[in-house]
């Protein structure tokens, strides 16, 4: 259900493609409201995310069609991250958000002492090889 299908992507239920959600790096799925209380909504299709501890929903749109668009127009900031690939792997050091089987991690990228293979860890957890990754913006600093 869950297949990342392009870069930042994923399979909606119906089989077309929409981005990840950009809060939380979830599925997403179209929704649609048909009824407003009483009377029938003339926008009445948005965009959910389907992950398990975010709300994000897009606006309203007339048609499916129209929300998916809206939905995917979006940059999409995610690497794809290939360990044979040199150039996919963010700078040694930096603090990224990874994207590991549709779940999103805040994690420093460094490569193993021995091997020099690419190494995701925090504190004390090392993370298995991601699909994906974003570098995180750096701290702000007070001014002197
Ligand atoms: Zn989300």
């Amino acid at each position: 259900m869950n297949t990342v299908a392009q870069k930042g992507a994923v399979m909606a239920v119906s089989g077309e493609v929409l981005k990840a959600c950009p809060f939380c790096g979830g599925q997403a799925k179209p929704y649609c409201e048909e009824y407003c209380g009483d009377s029938r909504s003339k926008y009445p299709w948005s965009i959910r995310c389907n992950g398990a501890e975010c709300i994000f929903d897009s606006c309203w749109y007339e048609t499916k069609e129209d929300a998916m668009a809206a939905w995917n127009c979006r940059f999409t900031p995610w690497t794809k991250f290939d360990a044979q690939d040199r150039a996919t792997w963010p700078e040694v050091g930096r603090q990224v958000i990874m994207c590991l089987n549709g779940r999103v991690y805040a994690v420093y990228f460094t490569l193993n002492y021995v091997d020099k293979k690419p190494r995701w860890c925090d504190g004390g957890a090392i993370y298995k090889q991601p699909q994906y990754w974003m570098p995180l913006p750096e701290p702000m600093r007070e001014e002197d």
